[in-house]
C-alpha cells in the first residue's frame, strides 16, 4: 500500500481486523497523517463534523469540538496507528518513485528509494490535495519578503505588524486569513473569485457530552447518523438547483450581519452558483474582512515586485509576507503517473487529460491496482470517510474472493469501466458542477473527474457489491 494519511492508516486497519498480516504501508514522509500533518497553518480545521470524519470502526468519543483542528485529528491518526498496532507495517522514507505490473509473475514491482518490493496487491492511498499549487505570477521570483503556500505554512515568519498579502479565497485562505488579521498590521487579500460561505456554527463539546459519548458509544453512533442524514440532505441541492437558494439566501444574510459596507458586500458576492465551486464554512472570515486592517482586492494581480504586488490598475501595494492559498494541483493524482499496467503504459497516459476508474477504485489493464480516494469519489457536502469505507469494503471483498477462488489477478473489464464511467458522466450533468464555473473539480477536459455526482447512499450501495462478472480473473498455477 502506498500512503499513510487517513486512506492508508484507515486501509490498513481493516486488513488487519480482517485477518491479513503480510502488508506493508509504504510512505513518502516521515510520518503517518497526510494532509492533517503537513497543513499546519493557523486555523486549520475540517469543515465537517468530528463525529463524521473520523472511522465508523474508530469512534472518539474525546472530541473537543464539533469542528476539530488539525492538531486534534492528527492525534487521532496517531492514535488510531497505535491503537490497532498498524505502526510496524509502515516504512517511512519510502516514496514511490514506480510501480509495474510483471506479467511473468503477476506481481507488483514497487520502487523506492530503499529498495524495491515486491507485491501480489497495489493499494494507492495518496489523496489528492499534495501537490501544493503556486501561480507562476510575472516577477514572482524577484520578491525578497518571505513568501509560502499555506500547506507549507512558515512557523518561522512572525506575522506581528508586518504587511501581509494574501493570495486566494478557497477553503485554507478563509480558515487562516482571520488568524492573519488579527496579527498583521494590514492584510491584503486577493481575490480572484469570491466564494458561497455558510456560517460554521461551530462550538465546544462539553465534559459531560464526551462522557455520555464514553459510556454509550450507541449515542455517538445516532449523532453520527443524524449528521450524516442533515449533509445528505443538503447533498440533493447540487442536483436540485431550486433547494440551493435556501442556501443562497442564508449565505447572503450571513454575510450582510458581518459585512456592513455595501462596497465590500458586493465584492464579496459571488456571480455564479451556488455549490458549483466548493461552499465554504466559517463564523470568523467574513467579520476578519470587515476589519479596518484588511483589503480586498479584485484587481487581478499584474505583477510582483520585490516589495509589493500590482495589480492590472497599475495600483502597487508594499507588502512584506506572501501567503499563497491557491490550493492544489488536484487533477494530477500523484500516483498515476508512475504505475504502469499490464501494457505497459501508465495510468496518466491511459487517462489521457481525464481521470476515470470503476467505482473509483480500479481500472482496466491495471490488475491487483485498487485506489483510495481515486477518480469521482470526491464530495462536496459530506464527509470524505464515508467515500473510503465502502472502497475499502469492496477491497476486501475483491481479496477474499481471490483467496476463496484461487485466483491470482483481477482485472476489470474494460466494458464494465467504459460502462460506471458513462453512469457517472451522465449523472455529472445534472449537477451545479457543470452550471459554468471554473472549479478545481473540472479537469483541463472540462469532466468533473473529481467528485461523486449523486448521494453517499447511491455510491456504497454501488461500491460494497463486488461482481465477479465486471472482471476478466487468471486464476493461480497450482
Ligand atoms: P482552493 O479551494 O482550490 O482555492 C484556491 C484559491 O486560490 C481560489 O480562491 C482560487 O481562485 C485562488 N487562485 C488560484 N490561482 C490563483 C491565481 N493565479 N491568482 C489568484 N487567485 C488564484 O484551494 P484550498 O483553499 O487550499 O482548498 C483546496 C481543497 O482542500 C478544498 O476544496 C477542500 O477540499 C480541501 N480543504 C478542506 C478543508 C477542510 O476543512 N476539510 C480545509 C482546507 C482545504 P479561483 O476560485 O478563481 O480559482
Amino acid at each position: 500500500m502506498v500512503g499513510a494519511g487517513f486512506c492508508g492508516i484507515g486501509m490498513a486497519i481493516q486488513l488487519k481486523r480482517h485477518g491479513y498480516q503480510d502488508f506493508v504501508v509504504l510512505e513518502r514522509a516521515e510520518g503517518v497523517g497526510g494532509v492533517w500533518r503537513e497543513n499546519t497553518y493557523p486555523g486549520c480545521a475540517c469543515d465537517i463534523e468530528s463525529h463524521l470524519y473520523s472511522f465508523s470502526f474508530a469512534p472518539n468519543a474525546h472530541w473537543t469540538s464539533l469542528f476539530p483542528g488539525q492538531e486534534e485529528i492528527w492525534k487521532y491518526l496517531r492514535d488510531c496507528v497505535d491503537r490497532f498496532q498498524i505502526g510496524s507495517h509502515i516504512r517511512f522514507g519510502h516514496e514511490l518513485i514506480e510501480a509495474r505490473w510483471e506479467k511473468n509473475s503477476n506481481r507488483w514491482r514497487i520502487e523506492t528509494p530503499h529498495g524495491i518490493f515486491h507485491a501480489r496487491i497495489l493499494i494507492t492511498a495518496t489523496g489528492a490535495l499534495n501537490l501544493p499549487s503556486v501561480p507562476d505570477l510575472p516577477g514572482l521570483s524577484r520578491f525578497q519578503g518571505k513568501r509560502f503556500h499555506s500547506a507549507e505554512w512558515d512557523h518561522t515568519v512572525d506575522l506581528i505588524g508586518k504587511r501581509v498579502a494574501v493570495i486566494g479565497t478557497g477553503a485554507s485562505a478563509i480558515q487562516f486569513v482571520p488568524e492573519v488579521q488579527k496579527r498583521a498590521a494590514k492584510t491584503v487579500l486577493f481575490q480572484r473569485t469570491p466564494a458561497w460561505v455558510l456560517p460554521r456554527n461551530d462550538h465546544p463539546l462539553t465534559n459531560r457530552q464526551k462522557k455520555w459519548f464514553r459510556r454509550f458509544p450507541i449515542l455517538q453512533k445516532i449523532e453520527r447518523l443524524r449528521l450524516y442524514l442533515y449533509h445528505e440532505a443538503f447533498g440533493v441541492a447540487f442536483r436540485k438547483s431550486k433547494y440551493m437558494e435556501k442556501a443562497k439566501s442564508v449565505a447572503l444574510r450571513h454575510m450582510k450581519q458581518a459585512v456592513k459596507d455595501p462596497g465590500l458586500r458586493a465584492k464579496l458576492t459571488p456571480n455564479y452558483m451556488m455549490g458549483c465551486k466548493r461552499i465554504l464554512i466559517s463564523d470568523d472570515y467574513y467579520p476578519a474582512l470587515a476589519q479596518s486592517n484588511v483589503e480586498v482586492v479584485t484587481e487581478r494581480i499584474s505583477e510582483i515586485r520585490e516589495r509589493s504586488v500590482v495589480t492590472s490598475d497599475g495600483t502597487e501595494r508594499e507588502v512584506d509576507v506572501l501567503i499563497f492559498g491557491t490550493g492544489f494541483r488536484v487533477s494530477d493524482f500523484v500516483f498515476a503517473k508512475c504505475v504502469y499496467g499490464s501494457r505497459g503504459h501508465s495510468l496518466l497516459d491511459g487517462w489521457n487529460g481525464s481521470a476515470t476508474a470503476y467505482r473509483g477504485t480500479m481500472s482496466a489493464g491495471f490488475p491487483n491496482w485498487f485506489c483510495l480516494l481515486g477518480p469521482n469519489t470526491g464530495l462536496g457536502h459530506n464527509s470524505i470517510l464515508l467515500m473510503v469505507e465502502p472502497q475499502m469494503k469492496l477491497i476486501l471483498k475483491a481479496l477474499r474472493y481471490m483467496r476463496r477462488k484461487q485466483v491470482a489477478f483481477l482485472d476489470v473489464k474494460p466494458e464494465a469501466e467504459k460502462r460506471y464511467v458513462e453512469f457517472v458522466d451522465e449523472r455529472s450533468r445534472q449537477t451545479v458542477w457543470l452550471s459554468g464555473c471554473k472549479s478545481w473539480y473540472l479537469d483541463k477536459t472540462g469532466r468533473n473527474s473529481t467528485l461523486w455526482p449523486m448521494s453517499v447512499g447511491q455510491f456504497r450501495r454501488k461500491t460494497v457489491s463486488f461482481r465477479p462478472s465486471d472482471f476478466q480473473r487468471v486464476r493461480s498455477e497450482r
